[in-house]
């Protein structure tokens, strides 16, 4: 699945060549494979006076059997570094993520994790440690970018009440399904998350995504039902035919709808009404663009983008959290934004105003999805190689890959493994995220 640079770069003496004119060499990723274990080498744990997420994180490694070092070696190579940095209670403490990481960050291994655990800044009333734990983020980012081989480094929020519920979030973290994910600040709300059954954590469940028939929503699809759910793909009627072999190949159904219909709403309630006990995931992926800078776009093009990326998914989902939906308590909702939406681009005014409303959508949406049990949250892929992105001129292409901390494109899979940890029943307490599945891309950076 290398983009032809990257093949070159890992060849012998493509590397050579590389390295003598200093250009950029992608480590290739390592991606989740059913049966792969959590982390692939020891992990080093290091906390802080009155942190408190030590037990839970000790428990998640100690149920993946994972080796658990407390105090470092010197000849280890870690696959994480795991810091609980929520007792850190004013500035004069930060140096202690020097004390962990300053011997530590280079014996990260090939395609390994760092991260740090925190407390939501805009939770904390005292002044000093609301800046102290606000100071993590810019030691997290950076640690993304120094990084090499492919590995990755994220900051987790979880709010007083939360400890419980950081199970999902630091398996996603800590494993390859977040091969493309890195520079994130997660945040996890106090929240009841029940144990799931790690190999089919979406058994029993019926997932919806829109825009199934190809891309990443067929990835998405595919990997929701390889946890276990059982996928109703959605597209327009003229992808008739490749939507049923999506659907045929995943052993899921497909509803022919074009998500703009004034009706579409209703239609979809009633399709799964119908044919399900009720609905618990629905993934609003489908999207489309209709470049043009702003002088030169017709109204069409500008209404075209909005609907579809936009007030559909608005419609659908003020519906979905009506008093008589089938969408049951512990739902999913999830939008696809995309760092267009966060850092603009030229010729995309449409597009990315679309994809900052989804974000909107999300945080406006995440308390009164709360109230019914269900999360609302999105993800922002960057630079993902699809028919889409294959289209895009030779340079602008090449930029948009190398311009991230791993020096590629990520995948269809990463951007639906981002959202099949979203899904987890164990994933309570996270609501009104939005992650950027881009690398840690520049833009928007
Ligand atoms: P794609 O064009 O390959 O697939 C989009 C799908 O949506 C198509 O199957 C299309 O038929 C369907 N669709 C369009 N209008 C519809 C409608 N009115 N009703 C129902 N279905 C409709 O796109 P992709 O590259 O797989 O992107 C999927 C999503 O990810 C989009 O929301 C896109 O904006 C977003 N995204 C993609 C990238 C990338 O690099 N490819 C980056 C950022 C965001």
């Amino acid at each position: 699945m290398a983009d032809p640079y990257s093949k070159l770069v890992t060849s012998r003496y493509g590397r050579q060549l590389a390295n003598r004119l200093g250009l950029p060499t992608p480590t290739p990723l390592r991606r989740y494979r059913p049966g792969d274990p959590l982390v692939s080498g020891p992990v080093l744990l290091g906390e802080t006076e009155g942190g408190r997420l030590g037990e839970a994180v000790s428990e998640t490694l100690r149920k993946a059997n994972a080796e658990t070092h407390r105090t470092r070696d010197d000849d280890a190579e870690y696959a994480a570094l795991v810091f609980d940095a929520t007792g850190i209670a004013g500035s004069t403490e930060l140096g202690e993520l020097h004390e962990f990481f300053g011997a530590t960050i280079r014996r990260v291994g090939k395609c390994g994790r760092l991260i740090v655990l925190g407390t939501p800044p805009e939770e904390i009333d005292d002044p000093a440690e609301r800046t102290a734990q606000r100071a993590l983020e810019g030691f997290v980012r950076t640690a993304g970018k120094e990084l090499k081989r492919g590995a990755t480094a994220q900051l987790v929020h979880v709010s007083r009440g939360g400890e419980r519920a950081i199970d999902s979030t630091l398996r996603f973290l800590l494993s390859s399904r977040s091969a493309f994910v890195s520079g994130q600040v997660i945040r996890v709300g106090a929240a009841e998350a029940p144990t799931v059954d790690e190999a089919r954590p979406l058994r029993d469940k019926v997932a919806l995504v829109t825009g199934a028939s190809r891309g990443i929503g067929a990835a998405i699809a595919e990997t929701l039902a390889r946890d276990g759910a059982h996928v109703v793909c959605l597209d327009v009627p003229a992808q008739g035919e490749d939507l049923a072999e999506v659907a045929n190949r995943i052993g899921g159904s497909t509803l022919q709808l074009d998500i703009t219909a004034e009706d579409a709403p209703r239609q979809l309630i009633e399709h799964v009404g119908q044919r399900h006990d009720g609905l618990d995931i629905v993934v609003h992926n489908a999207g489309i663009t209709r470049d043009k800078t702003i002088g030169r776009m017709s109204r069409d093009q500008w209404e075209a983008v909005l609907r579809v990326n936009l007030a559909a998914q608005e419609r659908i989902n003020t519906a979905l959290l009506a008093d008589s939906s089938p969408l049951r308590s512990g739902g999913r909702l999830v939008g696809i934004a995309s760092i267009s939406g966060i850092a603009g681009n030229v010729g995309q005014a449409n597009y990315a105003t679309s994809k900052a409303g989804v974000i909107g959508h999300v945080q406006g949406l995440a308390p009164r999805a709360a109230e019914r049990g269900v999360t609302i949250n999105a993800v922002a892929p960057g630079f993902i190689e699809t028919a889409m992105t294959a289209a895009v001129p030779l340079f602008v292409r090449e930029a948009g890959r190398r311009m991230n901390s791993l020096s590629q494109g990520g995948l269809p899979v990463d951007v639906a493994e981002t959202i099949a940890y979203y899904a987890d029943p164990g994933s309570a307490g996270v609501n009104g995220n939005v992650i950027r599945v881009c690398g840690q891309s520049l833009l928007g950076a």
